[in-house]
């Protein structure tokens, strides 16, 4: 598969007009939202609703389009293949990222539950359910809810429980998550939606898992606690609970079929969502690792220490060596997420490399957050400067959608060509 290194200009200039957005509508209130937990970006968000709004409008647009000239037979049903929105979707986040990821999460978009929708639900699904995030007034938020109390990275052990009942033709819903980014904005704070990952049948362990389509106002949803966290401390996490919730039948994300096959397909089909959000997350990540790696070289060009190109190791210092590490991690992790994007815009399958980019991306990030802690010294720990807060925002990537441990799992068992159960 070829990769264009070459950035397209259009998108060049949109990740630019990104990163002025994001230094003067981000970067000043980094430090507020980290110390006030809880409390919302408003300005941010009422900015940035209408030009969310009428992106997706377009994107619903677009697909309307395609899908009326495919169903119309004139031939023109089109190739998914050779775009560039997931590149330029991975240079937007980076530089959001960038700004401030806690903000960044913030955003009144489809997120998770969007790549969820996008990666499963039928072309009627994706253009009912993603309506609301193109148009009105008011911001609307997204979420995906698959973690619960005792189910983390074993999603076997869910015990969220989604029955159909015939007479009403509804899916009744039983549960709980934690956890769960954007869960109060979307669910309770907007009229949004959260795509809940339950199991139609216990006993078919992860073949019976299915994902659903929950909306705000649905009776039998209530959010509980809103955690306080280590970093990423503007996003709200929120546990959400169900209690006999139900929701329509054709709320069930791609295959409507009731009994749950034994051959994981339901499974398989939802952990699609993870080929396109994990390369996100990776973005995210380097958004996080650049802040801090250009704070450093700035900070160290003001008291008159440039990084040398070129020179052999021994004649580096012990600062320039770990600032030309800090750098190669990045590098690595840029075009390894360049790679799994670039294959989602082609329409190729990547649960591999999607892993691949996430673990080198959380590593790399946390590892160039916290050396820039370690140069920068005692301003470094200080509040008074953002390199602390990087160091405790970058620690997510290797936490959410999916761990470094698992995902070094899915990369071996791709590598090996090993089953979950010959590697677990
Ligand atoms: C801020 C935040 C936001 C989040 N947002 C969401 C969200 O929007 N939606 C959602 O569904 N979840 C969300 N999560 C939950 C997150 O996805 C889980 O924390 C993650 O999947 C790990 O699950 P766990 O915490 O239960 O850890 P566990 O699964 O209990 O793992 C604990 C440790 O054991 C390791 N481990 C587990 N199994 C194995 C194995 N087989 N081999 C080797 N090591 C293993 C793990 O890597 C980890 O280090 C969020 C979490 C946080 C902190």
């Amino acid at each position: 598969m070829p990769i264009n290194f070459e950035i397209p200009e259009f998108i060049q200039q949109q990740t630019q007009m990104v990163k002025w957005m994001a230094e003067t509508t981000m970067r000043p209130f980094s430090r507020q939202l980290d110390e006030n937990e809880h409390e919302r970006p408003t300005v941010f968000v009422e900015q940035m609703w209408p030009i969310l709004r009428d992106q997706q409008k377009a994107t619903l647009d677009k697909l309307r389009q395609q899908t009326e000239a495919t169903n119309g037979g004139n031939g023109e049903k089109k190739s998914k293949r050779g775009g560039t929105r997931m590149l330029g979707l991975m240079l937007q986040i980076e530089m959001l990222s960038w700004g401030d990821v806690g903000i960044y999460l913030c955003l009144p978009t489809p997120a998770l539950g969007g790549a969820a929708i996008e990666a499963v639900g039928t072309t009627e699904q994706k253009l009912r359910l993603l309506q609301r995030f193109a148009e009105g007034d008011k911001p609307v938020w997204g979420a995906m809810a698959i973690t619960e109390p005792s189910a983390g990275s074993d999603n076997s052990a869910m015990a969220t429980t989604a029955h159909f009942d015939e007479e009403t033709n509804e899916w009744i819903i039983n549960g709980q998550k934690i956890f769960i980014t954007s869960g109060k904005l979307a669910l309770e704070e907007s009229n949004g939606l959260c795509i809940v990952w339950a199991t139609v049948n216990k006993h078919a362990g992860r073949a019976g898992i299915k994902s659903f389509v929950v909306e705000a106002g649905t009776p039998g949803v209530s959010i509980g606690k809103v955690e306080h966290k280590h970093g990423i401390r503007a996003s709200d996490t929120a546990a959400i609970f169900f209690h006999n919730a139900r929701i329509p039948a054709d709320n069930i994300l791609g295959s409507g079929e009731v009994q749950a096959s034994r051959d994981n397909k339901g499974f398989q089909g939802a952990m699609a969502t993870f080929d396109a959000s994990r390369p996100m997350v990776a973005a995210s990540a380097l958004g996080v690792g650049r802040a801090a790696l250009e704070f450093v070289k700035e900070k160290l060009a003001e008291n008159g220490v440039e990084i040398p190109y070129g020179l052999p190791y021994h004649k580096l210092t012990a600062i320039q060596r770990d600032v030309l590490e800090m750098e190669a991690q990045m590098k690595a992790a840029h075009l390894l997420t360049l790679r799994a994007v670039s294959m989602v815009d082609e329409g190729l399958s990547n649960p591999m490399e999607a892993s691949m980019c996430k673990l080198k991306a959380g590593r790399a990030s946390a590892f160039v957050a916290q050396k820039a802690v370690e140069i920068l010294g005692m301003m470094g720990y200080s509040r008074e400067w953002l390199a602390e807060k990087w160091m405790r925002d970058a620690k997510i990537a290797q936490i959410y959608e999916g761990t470094d441990q698992i995902n070094t799992l899915i990369i071996a068992r791709r590598l090996l060509g090993y089953s979950r159960h010959e590697l677990a």
